[in-house]
């Protein structure tokens, strides 16, 4: 069951820097346990609006709540990961010198303790999700791995399970699939399916193709605001979505 009503609503925010809006009017709604798909060109806002969701930008105008009661825009970047929302960069940022699990270790623990933590003991519920995350992100055999030792797409994984042994409700992905090879994207396609109902997941991407693999509902952002959204057959043969990327 994924119908828990609407966990984010952005409505009609606005951002800019001297003068110039890179979000103008922003009105965006995401359903728990949706896994959705921003699409756009280069500048159309996608990092802006992440950056707005997570608190690091604030915005000059509009409204921002995750689930009914909590307002973004009263919050400071740690009070929202805190709150919930998880969001994982382009680049993979692992403990390269630290073991698969130690990384996974210093994620459950929480990021306040992060310096601290190794060696201290966790408790049950602890290590559960620990062995969960593992599975989900199919690294149980790299466990004893440095994590500097993994693969690229590796390190994503190992990222995208630091994410999730924080239990976030909401995971926003920047282009996890950027640099990876094809067996790689397919994993991450098929990793990113299986958090959908669980969690809610917003995933930045420029590959169409794997777009198109993992989303039901696709959102295109152009100059600061929604241009269209529906499934990926449905914007993409949206005469201003073609006119838009022909424009490239
Ligand atoms: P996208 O992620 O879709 O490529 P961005 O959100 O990064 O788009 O950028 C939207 C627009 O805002 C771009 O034109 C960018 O140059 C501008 N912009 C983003 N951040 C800043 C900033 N800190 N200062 C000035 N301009 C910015």
């Amino acid at each position: 069951d994924t119908s828990h009503g609407t966990i984010l609503y952005l409505e009609d925010i606005s951002v800019s820097f001297d003068g110039f809006k890179a979000l103008n009017a922003l009105t965006l709604y995401i359903d728990a346990g949706e896994l959705r798909c921003i699409i756009g060109p280069n500048g159309a806002g996608k990092t802006t609006m992440m950056d707005v969701i997570t608190g690091k930008t604030r915005p000059d105008a509009g409204s921002a709540w995750f689930g009914q009661t909590t307002d973004l825009l009263t919050l400071s970047e740690p009070q929202i990961a805190e709150a919930g929302i998880g969001r994982k960069f382009q680049k993979p940022t692992v403990f390269e010198q630290h073991t698969v699990m130690e990384n996974l270790e210093l994620a459950v623990a929480g990021t306040k303790t992060i310096w601290t933590t190794l060696g201290s003991p966790l408790d049950r519920r602890q290590h559960e999700r620990i062995e969960e995350v593992l599975e989900t992100i199919r690294l149980q055999d790299r466990r004893s791995m440095r994590a500097g030792m993994l693969s690229h797409g590796q390190k994503q994984w190992l990222e995208i399970g630091m994410l999730l042994a924080q239990e976030p409700r909401l995971l926003l992905v920047d282009e996890p699939v950027a640099g990876m090879t094809p067996q790689e994207v397919e994993r991450t396609a098929e990793l990113l399916l299986s958090l959908a109902g669980k969690h809610s997941v917003m995933v930045v991407e420029h590959d169409m193709d794997f777009v198109r693999s993992i989303a039901r509902r696709v959102t295109v952002l152009h100059e600061g605001h929604v241009l269209a959204e529906g499934t990926i057959d449905e914007v993409q043969n949206d005469p201003r979505v073609v006119e838009v990327y022909l424009g490239e």
